[in-house]
């Protein structure tokens, strides 16, 4: 038995979560719920993140969390209550299942079944912006091993027990080599520990243009969070039936479940709302805690209520559709089937026996971490790149001289092109001379040096080698 907190949430949300409630427990989930009220209601009462204190507690102790849609109050002050659950409860990994109902409801791609997973956390979503220069700003794009290993290891455990049979890692390191490379690293070390499942690895822009093309060519995807946000979208898109996806957002303590869906207001309280968004948030639920016959069981007489065309009004088509039913008589329908397999749609086999592994990180032993040179970043109105490097070569000291300047990563100093557009951006590589070595000492002297020659050095970056291995990118032409 495990003890789940589930919040009603706004507009369809109740009947929704009901019709929901009802089905898993038919299908013989072991739960016991406990209710928490979260939305509308709880914003409106003055509580900008549309939850109350006490309701956290109760969602921490359970750690299970099977949320219906919110209404989030228009105007400014409230904030997103999935952005602060996901970022509180450190809900690292977002599942969202995309898959095509051909041919019940309409899609161009009637072979897709793919499995988004997107890293959550990190990434460009970091939120760490700075304006530098009149014309700069900049965005810290952070990956971390912790982040690649938690979410590549969700993707394979999450493979294995769907028996799903191939992981494609979607990233951008043929340009990205520091971030994105750790991301690919990661991936083929974490493969290799899963030899019975297929793994590949797409650049993004030719992978992304694949599955939009050819989604049946893929299984599994895990990706960085930016391209998982919008890859994500897309390929719920391209099955023709958003409205019928739920996802799964989850952490090492904690879960969240819901229906990638809002909460319809004006459908509300009239029995029309289709709850197989929130239903597929439930199924992944009820696999996540284990109890994966119930799953089983459950999509598959879902499969089989939409195969009969027993549909609610927003998937309704005359031809295809045999009886328009309201919320309660669909959750009916598909308990009349639980135990029934479909047989048009492909009926789901999950690995009963593979509950997901997810160890917890172990910090490696530190490498050996050598400086070996610092960017110092300039803020310089000026055009031409050899008066400026005049200007900074006032700053070296003795053992440590300038060795490059780029302007947004493409070295325009020493042997620039004038044809190359520069702002007022400016990286200042300084590096030591052949005998000599940087410490953190020499970086206050360059920096001191430019206080006194009016040099509005704007930040620094330390270059680093690690265990002997350059760390950091070199300029675009050097
Ligand atoms: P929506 O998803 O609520 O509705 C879009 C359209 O789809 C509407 O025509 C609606 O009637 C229909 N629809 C949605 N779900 C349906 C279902 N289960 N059955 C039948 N028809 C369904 O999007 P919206 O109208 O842009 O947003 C309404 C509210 O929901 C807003 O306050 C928004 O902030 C909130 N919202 C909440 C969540 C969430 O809680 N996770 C997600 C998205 C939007």
């Amino acid at each position: 038995m495990t003890t789940i907190t589930i919040a009603k949430g706004d507009g369809i949300g109740p009947e929704i979560m009901d019709a929901t409630l009802a089905i898993i427990l038919a299908a013989g989930a072991q739960i016991k719920i406990e209710e928490i009220e979260v939305g509308e209601k709880v914003y409106l009462s003055g509580n900008t993140s549309g939850i109350a204190p006490e309701s956290w507690e109760t969602i921490r102790k359970n750690k299970i969390f099977l949320k219906a849609p919110i209404t989030t109050p228009q105007g400014g002050g409230y904030k997103s209550l999935n952005v602060t659950t996901r970022k509180f409860l450190g809900l690292y990994s977002n599942i969202r299942p995309c898959m095509s109902l051909h041919p019940f409801i309409k899609t161009k791609h009637p072979v897709m079944d793919i499995v988004i997973v997107r890293e959550n956390e990190e990434d460009l979503y970091a939120g760490i912006e700075h304006q530098q220069t009149d014309e700069v700003v900049q965005c810290l794009k952070l990956i971390s091993r912790p982040g690649c290993e938690k979410i590549v290891r969700y993707a394979f455990e999450y493979a294995k027990q769907q028996n799903r049979k191939k992981v494609t890692c979607f990233t951008k390191d043929n340009i990205m080599k520091q971030t994105d490379g750790l991301f690919h690293q990661v991936f083929d070390e974490i493969a290799a520990e899963y030899p019975e499942i297929e793994n590949e690895h797409w650049i993004i822009d030719i992978g992304a243009a694949k599955m939009a093309d050819t989604p049946e060519a893929f299984d599994v995807i895990v990706m960085p969070n930016l391209y998982g946000d919008v890859l994500s979208d897309v390929a719920a898109q391209i099955t023709g039936s958003v409205g019928l996806a739920g996802s799964a957002n989850i952490g090492e303590e904690c879960a969240m479940f819901e229906a990638i869906h809002g909460s319809a207001p004006r459908r509300a309280g009239q029995n029309l709302a289709n709850p197989s968004g929130l239903l597929q948030g439930a199924i992944m639920m009820l696999n996540h805690i284990g109890q994966t016959d119930v799953a089983e069981k459950v999509q598959n007489a879902w499969l089989k209520t939409i195969e009969d065309g027993t549909h609610t009004y927003d998937i309704f088509k005359d031809g295809i559709s045999k009886k328009q039913v309201g919320t309660r008589e669909f959750a009916e329908a598909v308990i009349a089937n639980l135990g029934q397999k479909p047989s048009i749609l492909k009926p789901v086999n999950y690995n009963k026996s593979a509950s997901l592994n997810l160890p917890k990180y172990k910090r490696k032993p530190a490498a050996e971490k050598e400086l070996v040179g610092v960017d110092i970043f300039v803020h310089w109105a000026g055009t031409d790149p050899n008066e400026l490097a005049e200007k900074v070569k006032r700053m070296e000291i003795k053992g440590i001289e300038l060795s490059m300047i780029t302007n947004r990563g493409i070295k325009v100093w020493p042997d620039g092109f004038k044809e190359t557009f520069c702002t007022d951006h400016w990286r200042c590589r300084f590096k030591p001379t052949e005998k000599s070595s940087i410490d953190k000492l020499n970086i206050i002297e360059l920096l001191n040096n430019a206080v006194f020659e009016n040099i509005d050095t704007i930040k620094t970056e330390n270059l680093y080698a690690f265990n002997g291995k350059q760390a950091y990118s070199l300029g675009q032409g050097q």
